[in-house]
């Protein structure tokens, strides 16, 4: 799934609409301190259904409302719509996912305009392997996380990053059925011993 489009109202810093293009290939943001770089990526991974407001910074999900400013009052909602390159079908187009809170009022997702739940933003990020937990959206921390790492956590995150880790949850399941199998043999061969 390619992310063609990022569209922001309201979201943290982005009180007024924004339009982000992303072109095909490795996207990278920078920008001053506290220009908002952090809160494009979490906008990305709230419409995609974080739902921890710590991972958000925030205490709770409606601090990603545009809290005002000595200039500007607060508002009370905010709106992320992400569009993918992903096919609906021939009438409807292109897959447009929005997320949308409002003050005392909490979430709510569209898909292509469709009243939707939160599980099937989840699905249709996950069948396209991506999603709010995806390593393809790497945070300003994660970079020097990735340094700093012991090599075997080093391992684990490319590991992940190359779609193998469901491998190991495999193989440890293997490897269970494996040594039970192994223990019925040598039961199998206690009871055949007995039995001469
Ligand atoms: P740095 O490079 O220092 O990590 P950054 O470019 O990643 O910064 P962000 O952390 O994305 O910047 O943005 C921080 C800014 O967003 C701060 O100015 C903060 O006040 C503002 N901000 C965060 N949440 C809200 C909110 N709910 N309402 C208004 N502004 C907000």
């Amino acid at each position: 799934m390619q992310i063609k489009r990022l569209r922001l109202s309201g979201f943290k810093s982005f009180v007024d609409p924004a339009d982000l293009r992303i072109e095909p290939g490795l996207t990278g943001i920078v920008g001053p301190n506290g220009c908002g770089k952090s809160n494009l990526l979490e906008a990305l991974r709230w419409a995609m259904g974080e739902n921890s407001p710590r991972s958000m910074r925030g205490s709770g999900m409606e601090d990603v409302i545009f809290a005002g400013t000595a200039a500007r009052p607060q508002r009370d909602f905010a709106e992320v719509s992400i569009l993918t390159d992903e096919v609906a079908g021939e009438a409807e187009g292109e897959v447009e996912v929005v997320r949308r809170i409002e003050r005392g009022a909490g979430s709510a997702y569209r898909i292509n305009g469709r009243d939707v739940r939160a599980k099937d933003v989840s699905l249709l990020f996950a069948d396209a392997a991506t999603g709010a937990h995806s390593p393809a959206l790497v945070s300003q921390g994660r970079i020097s996380a990735v340094i700093s790492a012991k090599p075997v956590e080093r391992r684990a995150m490319l590991e992940e990053a190359a779609g193998i880790a469901g491998l190991h949850v495999r193989r440890k399941d293997a490897e269970q059925r494996l040594r039970a199998t192994e223990n019925n043999l040598t039961r199998l061969d206690e009871v055949i011993a007995d039995q001469d």
